[in-house]
């Protein structure tokens, strides 16, 4: 059996293999002791029942995640299945039985650049649709930005992904909703660009997914932490702040996996808004969760104030500009009651509805 990752965000050290079964470890995130993301490929004993062991995954940046994790695999990069998984004595083992001569494994289903360069493509040809670069990574890759709408003078919508690159359902959720803006037949797609200007940048750390790290960018620096006042650290968080100070932002919403929780949850900004852009951002999430039955109210104990101390964008936004903003966070593992409904195309629903929750929200009058 022969093991690979040297690929887009591909992330596995290979200590042994025999036979079917092969002994692995994550790698850590560039310049960051951060890991958990994995995303490998494996070729050979077609037939057999492929056994894997990843023995550095108690030290994970998540060890809670494990417990309750299945791993996901796939012959064709479309279907993902998730396979029996085992978290013991420190060792994630999982199985893939009578495995095709070609299959992939991986944290959560991959959302590769290709991709990413074909959206961005077909909206560049799509009227009304602005392709914009806002800066360059560490690594030299482009800050893609897509604006959608009339310039009216109306209030503008924010929604950034993927800032955490080993949380690619953050980047198929803004798919679905770049798609959504890009459909000329949706009725909710047609009134939002009516009144407002959306700005989606579907992937804030392209080093960092490309080189397959949990969080950090090329340097090392987790951008959901470097939102801090006066100056951050990373290249790209200061680029997506100047654009931010340039157009300005009514509303912002910033899209996470979370690897523990079951659920779908948004994330306290912590910043003090005034009464009325505090009911519209409690809107929004009730809107949501009409939408969506997988979200549930913030875990006991996140405190938004803990969002203040840790830079998290959507703290500076709301500090900044007084408007709501939300960390939306969608889950690594599977839904209680409603299994594998947020793998890729769940997300991209999900991103579509944020769509819709807004519309209502912005609908309602200031
Ligand atoms: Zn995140």
């Amino acid at each position: 059996m022969e093991i690979t990752a040297d690929f887009d965000g591909g992330n596995i050290l290979v200590d042994e293999v025999r036979g079917p079964s092969a002994s692995l470890r994550i790698r850590s995130d560039s310049n960051a002791p951060f890991y958990q993301w994995f995303y490998f490929r494996a070729e050979g004993v077609a037939g057999e029942n492929r056994q894997f062991a990843i023995s550095n995954a108690a030290g994970a940046s998540y060890p809670g995640a494990w417990s309750q994790y299945r791993v996901l695999a796939s012959a064709d990069h479309i279907m993902w299945n998730r396979l029996p998984t085992s978290f013991e004595e420190g060792v994630l083992k999982f199985t893939h039985e009578e495995a095709p001569e070609t299959a992939s494994y991986a944290f959560f289903v991959p959302y590769p650049e290709t991709r990413r360069r074909a959206l961005l493509t077909v909206a560049t040809g799509t009227p009304g649709v602005e392709r914009r670069s806002i800066g360059r990574s560490v690594q030299d890759r482009s800050l893609d930005m897509l604006v959608f709408g009339e310039e009216t003078g109306g209030e503008r919508i924010w929604v950034i992904a993927r800032q955490h690159a080993g949380e690619p359902m953050a980047e198929w959720a803004a798919e679905g909703l770049v798609r959504r803006l890009l459909d000329p037949a949706d009725e909710v797609a047609k009134e939002l660009k009516a009144k407002t200007t959306i700005s989606v940048i579907p992937n804030a750390n392209p080093d960092g997914s490309a080189l397959g790290n949990l969080r950090a960018n090329a340097d090392g620096v987790d951008l959901n932490r470097d939102w801090k006042e006066p100056a951050s650290a990373s290249r790209e968080v200061a680029a997506i702040k100047r654009a931010i100070a340039h157009d300005g932002v009514d509303y912002f919403i910033d899209l996470h996996g979370d690897e523990t929780r079951p659920y779908i949850w948004v994330v306290p900004p912590g910043a003090h808004l005034d009464p009325a852009a505090a009911r519209k951002a409690l809107h929004f999430v009730l809107e949501l969760a009409r939408l969506h039955p997988e979200l549930q109210p913030p875990p006991v104990g996140i405190e938004g104030e803990d969002a203040a101390e840790a830079g998290m964008s959507v703290n500076y936004i709301a500090t900044t500009y007084g408007c709501p903003a939300w960390t939306l966070e969608m889950p690594f593992p599977e839904v209680p009651g409603f299994g594998d409904s947020l793998l890729a195309d769940g997300c991209m629903r999900f991103g579509r509805s944020c769509l819709e929750a807004l519309n209502v929200v912005i609908g309602q009058g200031k």
